[in-house]
């Protein structure tokens, strides 16, 4: 039993390049924003210009390892058209993470789509897996030297179902077999980039996806369709896409059955981590298999809610590695991490969190990093900038950034490997 973790753990937070970065005026997100009256998220944390003085924070607070993403509409403004200036400057962005003794892992893409793609349809165009492997591929051969660990595809759960099937999203569509149509586009696109990113960056690259994973549970656990609902719900969202690229073949909707380029895609897997839900099975449950999301029944005792309203449940986040390590495959915590104006409320997850992830490497569950969600106060998509999930504050007035004592409490475990480290 050990009570403290490996020496070579990958410590450090996530950012996606949208949220962040600043100045993405060219993307599917941006136009939607302008046409939408949503927030805007104009300069985010001009992380872009600041980035050495964020990556700079980032070392002091001890990590090695930090999750980015590069912005496809930067660099391909247009289809087929390379802005060599964009390439150069993810490049220095490496370098720089190389010079702090930062292991990066790099997110092709996380949401935002260029414009030009867009219009065609997006992710529903029949072309979009041949025109990703051709951004992985370029993405491959420009900054293949420079990072080892890759991510195709941020959530493609979550964007699917968010932005086809709930309309909540760019492009706002409300239909389900769209959502299905589009995850099957993705696990096409992330097989032909899998190829690509091995034949181009080396076969040492490792490859992997950020994969949302929810803690669905019955709400009675006495009722058949409150447990049938929860487990189609885990089957579905929090497993399909992984075990459809496993075996190399789309696992549902009307292309269920479709060989995909190759099987045993993945040399990693990226888990997203929040919260917990309960789930009520209807009696058409033939109609709807994954029943509705309702409030957590009393035996759930009383929980933290987050500025999300979301219910933390850390338990939850062993529960998914476990669940995950039928695979066999390494696993890294590629987001997990609390909207909190009450900076307490965000130590108290981190140190819950990872009291979860220490007994799963416990039970021989081979999780290999954290990465925090999120290193600075960002754009949180249709929330805008009202939700705070930095370690880091960012005042998007002066963009001066402060860090938070979170952080400085999480550096400490870096320090220490021990996951409730003492305060001084
Ligand atoms: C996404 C992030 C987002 C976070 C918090 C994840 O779904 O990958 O972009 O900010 O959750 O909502």
């Amino acid at each position: 039993m050990h009570n403290k973790f490996p020496d070579d753990f990958l410590w450090g937070a996530s950012t996606s390049a949208y949220q962040v970065e600043g100045g993405n005026l060219n993307c599917d997100w941006s136009k939607w924003e302008k046409e939408t009256g949503h927030e805007n998220c104009g300069d985010a944390c001009r992380h872009y210009d600041l980035y050495k003085e964020d990556l700079a924070i980032a070392k002091a607070l001890s990590h090695n390892a930090h999750r980015l993403g590069i912005e496809w509409s930067r660099l391909e403004p247009a289809e087929g058209v390379w802005n060599e200036k964009a390439w150069d400057h993810y490049k220095q962005v490496l370098d720089e993470l190389f010079k702090n003794d930062i292991e990066p892992i790099l997110t092709l893409h996380h949401f935002t789509l260029p414009l030009w793609l867009s219009e065609k349809g997006g992710w529903l165009y029949p072309g979009s897996p041949d025109i990703f492997r051709r951004f992985a591929e370029k993405a491959a051969r420009t900054l293949g030297t420079r990072t080892n660990y890759w991510i195709t595809i941020n959530e493609p759960n979550i964007l699917a179902i968010l932005a086809y099937f709930w309309g909540q999203w760019p492009p706002c569509h409300k239909d389900f077999n769209e959502a299905l149509n589009v995850l099957s586009n993705m696990l096409r696109s992330h097989a032909l980039a899998y190829a690509s990113i091995k034949e181009n960056a080396g076969k040492t690259a490792r490859v992997g996806v950020a994969k949302a994973v929810t803690a669905f549970h019955p709400y009675s656990l006495l009722s058949p369709l409150d447990r049938y609902a929860a487990h189609a719900r885990n089957s579905f969202h929090n497993h399909a896409f992984i075990s459809s690229l496993i075996k190399g073949k789309i696992g549902f909707g009307p292309l269920k059955g479709e060989k995909l380029l190759s099987s045993d895609t993945l040399d990693f897997i990226g888990l997203n981590y929040y919260f917990r839900q309960f789930i009520r099975g209807g009696r058409d449950i033939l109609k709807n298999p994954f029943g509705e999301v309702v409030s957590p029944p009393p035996r759930a005792g009383k929980r933290e809610i987050t500025d999300m309203g979301w219910e933390v449940y850390p338990e939850g986040l062993y529960e998914a590695a476990k669940s995950f390590s039928k695979y066999c495959l390494p696993i890294i915590v590629t987001e997990n991490g609390i909207a909190a104006r009450d900076d307490e409320k965000r130590k108290i997850y981190i140190r819950d969190h990872l009291t979860s992830i220490m007994k799963a490497i416990n039970e021989g569950i081979p999780v290999k990093g954290y990465l925090h969600w999120s290193l600075l106060d960002n754009f949180e998509w249709d929330s805008g900038y009202s939700k705070k999930f930095g370690l880091i504050e960012v005042d998007f007035e002066t963009q001066k950034r402060r860090i938070r004592p979170s952080a400085e409490y999480y550096s400490k475990i870096i320090q220490t490997g021990l996951p409730n480290a003492r305060e001084e």
